[in-house]
């Protein structure tokens, strides 16, 4: 089966707004082994629409359409298939219904525009959007399918679950391809190359992709065929890559990032966490608080800019700072070793470093940062890093050493090389 996307939105053609509903799509049509030939993206216009709906009847078997099903006037999905096809809309009364329950359980009266949400092509079938006013539509033109799908990103999702995959299921031949993400924390990209040089061999150069991003490198592994063997080759395959990857490789998939796992590790050590964060104003707080349920390992942060906070908030010498530098080991360590005291936690992390553009020396050039870790119990773990880049990318590169060291803590093992 080979297959075209379609994302219709003027907002998607400016600078704002980026088409990420193809990306939800293309990982469903790789799952089933369906054949992206082509990605688009068109503005809300009736004839843009209608020329690009004609010319994919001949080129593909399947088309997906996001967007312009809303209740606006630049909302012209419907016209452009009416336009395309001559077909005329009919209003579907139990759409009508639907959406009038739907604005009554709020108490309100469904507004005029959203009549139009009701038009459905002759001949096409409609599905339900629990999760919207705007119902899909599927329609079927000279043996090529469409899908018109909301644009609306959640209510997109629901619909690939209720509608989409069930219908890919019924007509797929077991050949979908499937991927899994092996998560490096803080290796260069060169030394993950080197390290998983020969699983190119075993598992074939083409099942395996490094995408490098700041401080992260990402190994994904493809398999193709029947699911139950698909999932034993990437079973295997992150396990071997896992082995030669070590102790650097911190998760397996998408929605497990750094702060996800870490916290984690501490959930199981029912440990707590406090940090002290100078150079990243916060980050390292925001990160570790972005993972629901962290209210039971994360107490709190002290954002400790100027000198005078480092010395009244956590208890640092200020001799310290002025004879040693406010980015130095001993100051990062002192900025741990305070949040954890002032927070009563079971580590505290530190974190001091020069962020740029300005404030660098010669022996202190932007980038130089100062990562610590501490135990309650006394151990302690630092790290200097000397990350390039803008403020922005040292900051996070900051952000990701210092989760990584403490992740490397609570597992004991060895810091990174
Ligand atoms: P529409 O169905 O055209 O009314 O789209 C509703 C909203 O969904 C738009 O305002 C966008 O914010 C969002 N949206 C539409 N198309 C896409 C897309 N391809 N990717 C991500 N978001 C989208
Ligand atoms: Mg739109």
């Amino acid at each position: 089966m080979q297959a075209a996307i379609v994302a219709v939105g003027s907002e998607l053609l400016g600078v704002d707004r980026l088409d990420t509903n193809s990306l939800g799509l293309t990982r469903v049509l790789r799952r089933f082994g369906v054949d992206l030939r082509s990605k688009q993206v068109l503005g809300d216009s009736v004839q843009d629409i209608a020329a690009s709906l004609k010319r994919l009847v001949g080129e593909v078997d399947l088309v997906l359409v996001t967007g312009g099903l809303g209740p606006t006037a630049d909302d012209v999905t419907r016209d452009a298939i009416s336009a395309a096809f001559s077909l005329a809309l009919e209003t579907e009364p139990a759409i009508l219904e639907s959406i009038e329950k739907r604005f009554g359980r709020l108490g309100w009266k469904i507004p005029a525009v959203n009549h139009r949400q009701a038009l459905v092509p002759e001949g096409a079938k409609w599905i339900a959007n629990d999760r919207g006013t705007a119902p899909a539509i599927e329609l079927e033109e000279e043996g090529c399918t469409f899908f018109f799908f909301p644009g609306v990103p959640r209510e997109l999702e629901g619909l690939i679950e209720s509608w989409l995959e069930p219908w890919l299921d019924e007509r797929s031949a077991e050949g979908g391809i499937e991927q899994h993400t092996l998560r490096v924390a803080c290796v260069a990209e060169s030394r993950v190359e080197e390290l998983i040089s020969p699983a190119y061999d075993e598992m074939g150069r083409e099942n395996i992709t490094v995408l490098a991003k700041p401080g992260e490198i990402q190994i994904r592994v493809s398999a193709s065929g029947p699911a139950a063997s698909r999932a034993a080759v990437l079973a295997r395959g992150i396990e071997r890559l896992r082995d030669l990857v070590g102790d650097a490789a911190y998760g397996v998939g998408g929605d497990n990032d750094l702060e996800t796992v870490v916290g984690g590790l501490l959930t199981a050590r029912g440990a707590t966490v406090a940090t002290a964060e100078s150079c990243t104003g916060g980050l390292v707080s925001q990160r570790l608080t972005a993972v629901a349920g962290s209210s039971r390992y994360f107490l709190g942060g002290v954002v400790a800019y100027s000198n005078e906070a480092k010395e009244r908030l956590l208890d640092i010498d200020g001799q310290e700072i002025e004879e040693l530098g406010a980015v130095s080991r001993e100051v990062a360590v002192a900025m741990a070793r305070g949040a954890l005291g002032r927070f009563g936690a079971d580590y505290g992390l530190g974190v001091t470093g020069v962020a740029g553009p300005d404030g660098g020396t010669a022996a202190k050039p932007v980038g130089t940062v100062h990562l610590a870790v501490v135990h309650r119990e006394g151990s302690c773990r630092h790290h200097q890093g000397r990350f390039p880049g803008h403020r922005e990318r040292v900051r996070w590169l900051s952000s990701q050493w210092l989760l990584d060291l403490l992740r490397r803590e609570l597992l004991g093992i060895e810091a990174a090389s």
